[in-house]
């Protein structure tokens, strides 16, 4: 719409300087008035098109090329008709191919530009003769010597259509930018605890464990599984369930270090990155600090008679292993845990 005003506002200043040549004897009294109803015409019906938002399912380059090449006839078509200003309506059509230029892809800017120059070849071919601009005068020499000021006054202008694309473009980048970053939140977090999901952590382990391989510190890991989850489920329903899910992962972050990083690894299947942790003791420890808090919560005010409890199994990492066997091995020791009773840390 601001693009409307501003080519409203080129042809009304063409108008007035047609209107002053007309005043002057030199042009018929009738050229301004065609002229100026012509272009007002087209813009406003340009500006409906606009409004009504028409021009996006035409495509905005196609709707663009349409407007030019319409300025450009009413521009030619002028010039034939009042060749005495043909150069200053032909300065004044290399504004509005400029103009159209900065918004069109180059193919749609070569055909116009290709066809508006044949045409003016044509017209300078047929009335070349009587082309020009007034200059016979002081007063029409001062007039068209205003005129061409003009035209590079309109050249400026285009400049804001420039700074518009540009601030357009730098709001676009900046709302991608967060959307990447909100994307990418997303894609590392899992939905239901608001912990990082598996292939978050994996990737963490995976750093972790090429650390360790450059000589690093070791570091340990832990699996832990709710004891007898399904049993929670089938008492009190899935959403219970997934409340204690979410109560679970709350009250095991609020007691890491600030280090560690604790992630849902599936199902009530939980994993803990325990970075600088030397060897076995020292990771069981941790585990074991975690298992007594979860068993020490007050499970009763989520469901009367809750109790939850998790089994855990610890491991740290081996000098030549890979991560593949590190998990094997807590995952083995899970497994010991279940078997030798739950609700205890085993590790391997
Ligand atoms: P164990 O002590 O041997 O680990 O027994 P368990 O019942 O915890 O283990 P099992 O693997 O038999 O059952 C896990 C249950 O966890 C089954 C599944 O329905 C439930 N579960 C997995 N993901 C979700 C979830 O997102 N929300 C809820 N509410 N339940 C889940
Ligand atoms: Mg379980
Ligand atoms: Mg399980």
């Amino acid at each position: 719409m601001r693009t409307q005003i501003m080519v409203l506002s080129f042809y009304l200043v063409d108008v007035l300087f047609m209107v002053a040549f007309a005043e002057h004897g030199l042009l018929p009294a009738l050229a301004p008035v065609v002229y100026g109803a012509a272009g007002c015409g087209l813009t406003g019906l340009f500006a409906v098109v606009v409004r009504m938002g028409l021009h996006r399912r035409m495509g905005g380059a196609r709707f663009t090329t349409v407007q030019l090449v319409t300025a450009c006839s009413l521009m030619l078509v002028t010039a034939a008709v009042v060749p005495q200003i043909g150069m200053l309506l032909l300065l004044t059509m290399m504004v509005a191919v400029a103009t159209a230029a900065l918004q069109l892809p180059l193919k749609h800017v070569l055909a116009v530009s290709g066809l508006v120059a044949t045409c003016s070849l044509a017209l300078l071919m047929a009335h070349g003769d009587r082309f020009g601009m007034p200059l016979e005068d002081r007063w029409s020499r001062l007039l068209s010597g205003l005129w061409f000021a003009v035209v590079l006054g309109k050249i400026a202008a285009i400049n804001l259509i420039g700074v518009e694309m540009r601030k357009a473009l730098s709001a676009s980048n900046a709302r991608l930018a967060l959307a990447l970053t909100q994307v990418r939140e997303l894609s590392e977090r899992d939905e239901l605890t608001g912990l990082k999901n598996r292939r978050s952590i994996l990737a963490l382990l995976t750093e972790e464990g090429a650390r360790f391989a450059r000589g690093g510190q070791a570091f340990g890991l832990a699996l832990l599984d709710i004891d007898h989850f399904k049993r929670v489920n089938d008492r009190l329903g899935h959403a219970a369930g997934d409340d204690v899910l979410r109560v679970f992962a709350k009250i095991v972050t609020g007691n890491l270090r600030g280090t560690d990083h604790f992630a849902r690894y599936g199902g009530e299947e939980f994993l803990l990155l325990l970075p600088n942790t030397l060897d076995a003791p020292a990771a069981v420890l941790a585990a074991e600090r975690l298992r007594r808090v979860v068993d020490e919560h007050p499970w009763t005010d989520l469901a009367a008679d809750l109790k939850v409890t998790c089994s855990i199994g610890v491991t740290v990492s081996h000098a030549g292993e890979g991560v593949a066997e590190m998990l094997e091995r807590a995952d083995a020791a899970l497994y010991r845990a279940k078997s030798d009773g739950r609700n205890i840390v085993c590790a391997e």
